[in-house]
């Protein structure tokens, strides 16, 4: 099969100006198995991606090149090329999100010509082009105010010069091919003359810090043909891991697993580091294969491609279980409220699984790029499309929220290049045969070897399964059809035993051909219909979609007693809004019964689930039993945060020992409780959950961050008085993870009879042991209010997981 990979081809570039269409042709040995239908030969007509589309036109790529006005993103190219004084603004990679959002602008040019945004374009790559060095430079965080030759790629690791022009050539590329104007490539092209003299065999060895030059060269090889891109491509990647003389001054070292720069990438095996340069890296790696025959390449990414899908993959489809490193965990390791899932790292997923089906003609990594499309990548943006999320957690108490834009603006960006381009996923075509893989109504022009196939789909997925398929070659021919199964209608929750359907759908899947049942086997993923096609021809595929449960494998600890609905490709949450304001205590037993009804007013027209769920709450005892029933209801997760913050989860309890039930009525519960400052949560601290450890951020904290060296306290009143005598603190503690300690010192005040606060006579010593309670018991008084004084370390900030008042 792999051999398959290593087909000559001729590509064919189809230029259209405004209107005005340009061919160029140019020749490469090889490239993939199977071609890409380009997303400007599919128009999509629908009511779920044609709204998005739009939006994406008219608000997010707009928005986008807005905030990179204000944010002085376009003004350190103005100031680069000497059009205005001052100094570079903001963060020194910012020069990525504007050729992010050109590339985003130029797709959607190709769709939608729109003078205003041709003319906007060519006005920044004039000033692109003023910016650029003669030899070809162009960096903005280097080149202002003045040339800083001596600064020049002396910190490739972390200074992201290549990760930018990376996108650059992205984006120049895109702009080439819908406006056949070459000043944008022009630009990237010399810059990667430069890049090809100043890195090689014999001169700089090091891999940039940050993958993503790897698939902008590897476009600018298709698009010009020059070999001298792709072997710097490759280049790059065998420089990944190897050790020898690297750096400015020949001793630089490996940069570590967090970039991918442990091993040589031919070896290694499991998918470690930031999640976002991971993926972009077997990206780059999958295109180097397919235009170079490299084998190793394939071997290594199918082998990481199993370990993400087998361990480490949410049922979203997101990827990058850990904040700290913005990467991969451990196998399994896929915490909930604390799941990472960076929008960018959904996007990589996307273009990196879309590869591997090019490379390998198998419908699992359709699979796999579908359930990260619908619902990781799709909750990267609002609906409006101007708020966005850099992580894209499964469970919220409310302190999550999307924003305008970030300082770091990677993600908007890269939403904003990449919505339209979504069109482009839905077919592929090899040698005259053709592949549907996402349904979604509209057209396709599909110009395969020896003919011209139009494809018109009808279909209202992906609320329902019914698919409809008209058939137009431009000559009679016989050929075949792919047309993708998903793994959701045959029982594979995911191509592997990550997740597993909780019982396998009966209903079966059924295919006509002009009105004919027809039963092909499935191979691969796809029923191939072959036979000779005519205009007129018509495919009926209805994919029966039946509410699923979900249940991931044991070894996931965060989803042990959870259970995910899912319905087609649409993975469901509960949010407050549609289940008075608490989600997290819910039970959804395994027979409850679920119902799909859509609705049209409710989030721009969703389909949601209801059915019966159990409230669970919290003895005095410690136990956790059913205290009553309740009607559930479950949005698509994509659409949750769209009215205010609350409590969210994708994977509500099945078991009770797995909600947070309501906390029992004790006395530290019923205090109104308040705090000198808080960060994360101040309900934490008494919500009776307890952490594993001093460590574990899963159970939520309030902490003091970034507070250090402070005193700050924690209050608790109540309208009564009580007679208390002893207060129990578990530390939160995240040192090497991040930078809240024990505190220095702790002690316990109550209110007196004038009201003033005073120290308790404290009969045990106020102890700072992490990963249990400290009790400090005290001499009985009867109050109507406590006060936890605590005094951080002069270098540390300091947090409080769990506080009982007795
Ligand atoms: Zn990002």
């Amino acid at each position: 099969m792999l051999a398959a990979v290593l087909t000559a081809v001729v590509i064919t570039g189809l230029c259209t100006v405004l209107g005005l269409a340009e061919e160029t042709k140019v020749e490469l040995r090889r490239d993939y198995n199977v071609k890409p239908v380009s997303f400007s030969m599919v128009r999509i007509a629908d009511n779920f991606w044609t709204p998005r589309l739009e939006t994406s036109r008219k608000v997010t790529i707009p928005y986008a090149f807005k905030k990179c006005e204000e944010t002085g993103r376009i003004r350190n190219f103005e100031k680069a090329a000497g059009l205005m004084e001052g100094k570079h603004e903001g963060i020194y990679f910012n020069d990525s999100d504007v050729y992010k959002v050109m590339e985003g602008a130029a797709y959607s040019l190709q769709v939608n010509p729109d003078t205003m945004m041709r003319l906007y374009l060519d006005k920044v790559v004039k000033i692109m082009a003023g910016a650029q060095w003669e030899d070809g430079y162009l960096f903005t965080f280097y080149s202002i105010p003045q040339r800083q030759p001596k600064k020049l790629w002396t910190n490739v690791q972390s200074i992201h010069e290549q990760y930018c022009v990376g996108h650059m050539y992205e984006g120049a590329v895109a702009h080439y091919q819908v406006t056949g104007d070459r000043a944008f490539l022009d630009i990237a092209t010399k810059n990667a003359d430069l890049i090809c003299e100043v890195f090689g065999e014999g001169k700089r060895t090091d891999p940039p810090g940050h993958q993503e030059i790897e698939i902008g060269l590897c476009k600018l090889y298709r698009v010009t043909g020059d070999e001298k891109y792709l072997g710097q491509a490759k280049f790059f990647l065998d420089q990944r891991g190897r050790r020898g003389s690297r750096g400015p001054k020949g001793n630089g070292r490996l940069y570590g697993k967090y970039s991918q720069d442990h091993i040589p990438v031919t070896e290694q095996t499991e998918a470690v580091g930031h999640s976002v340069r991971a993926a972009y890296l077997y990206t780059g790696m999958a295109d180097v294969a397919a235009l170079t025959g490299n084998m190793e390449y394939v071997e290594a990414i199918d082998t990481i491609w199993k370990d993400v899908v087998g361990t480490k993959l949410y049922i979203t489809g997101g990827i990058g279980a850990a904040g700290g490193n913005e990467g991969f965990g451990s196998p399994y390791e896929l915490p909930n409220m604390t799941a990472y899932c960076e929008t960018c790292a959904s996007i990589a997923n996307i273009l990196w699984n879309h590869r591997m089906f090019l490379m390998h003609n198998d419908a699992k990594y359709i699979d796999v790029l579908e359930r990260v499309l619908y619902n990781a990548a799709l909750s990267g943006i609002s609906m409006k499309g101007d708020r966005f999320f850099y992580p894209n957690p499964l469970e919220s108490t409310g302190q999550h929220a999307r924003s305008p834009w970030f300082g770091c603006a990677c993600c908007p960006s890269n939403v904003a290049r990449f919505v339209p381009s979504v069109p482009g996923y839905a077919y592929a075509y090899k040698n005259n045969d053709v592949y549907v893989n996402l349904f979604v109504s509209g057209e396709a022009t599909i110009e395969t070897v020896n003919n011209k196939v139009k494809l018109t789909q009808q279909t209202e997925y992906p609320w329902k399964g019914t698919v409809n398929i008209s058939v137009e070659p431009e000559r009679s021919d016989t050929f075949a059809i792919h047309v993708r199964i998903p793994g959701w209608a045959r029982n594979e929750a995911v191509p592997s035993n990550l997740y597993r359907f909780h019982k396998p759908v009966r209903e079966k899947t059924t295919l006509n051909v002009n009105s004919r049942r027809i039963s092909p086997s499935i191979e691969n993923g796809f029923v191939s219909i072959e036979r000779k096609w005519q205009k007129g021809d018509t495919i009926e595929l209805n994919l029966p979609m039946p509410v699923r449960r979900v249940i991931a494998h044991q070894d996931v600890k965060s989803d042990r007693g959870r259970v995910a609905l899912q319905r087609g490709p649409i993975v469901f949450c509960l949010e407050w809004p549609d289940n008075d304001g608490k989600v997290l205590n819910l039970v959804i037993a395994d027979d409850a019964k679920l119902k799909a009804e859509y609705r049209p007013e409710l989030l721009n027209g969703v389909m949601v689930i209801t059915g019966n769920a159990q409230v669970v709450k919290r003895t005095m005892d410690g136990d956790i039993v059913p205290a009553r029933e309740k009607q559930f209801t479950a949005i698509p997760y994509y659409a949750w945060a769209h009215r205010g913050r609350g409590e969210m989860m994708v994977w509500p309890a099945r078991r009770p020992q797995a909600a947070r039930p309501e906390p029992a009525d004790t006395l530290t519960y019923r205090s109104k409780t308040t705090a000198s400052f808080v960060h994360v949560s101040l309900d934490a601290i008494k919500d009776q959950i307890l952490p594993e450890s001093s460590s574990d951020s899963s159970s939520l904290q309030l902490d003091f961050w970034p507070h250090k060296g402070t005193t700050e306290w924690v209050q608790f009143e109540w309208d009564e008085k009580h007679e208390i005598s002893s207060v129990k603190v578990y530390w939160f503690d995240d040192i090497g993870r991040g930078e809240c300690s024990v505190p220095k010192s702790w002690k316990v005040l109550y209110r007196d009879a004038e009201g003033n606060f005073k120290p308790v006579n404290n009969k045990t010593s106020y102890l700072t042991k992490k990963d249990t309670f400290n009790e400090v018991s005290f001499e009985p008084v009867k109050t109507n209010g406590v006060k936890i004084e605590i005094v951080l370390q002069d270098r540390w900030s300091a947090g409080v997981q769990e506080v009982v008042i007795e």
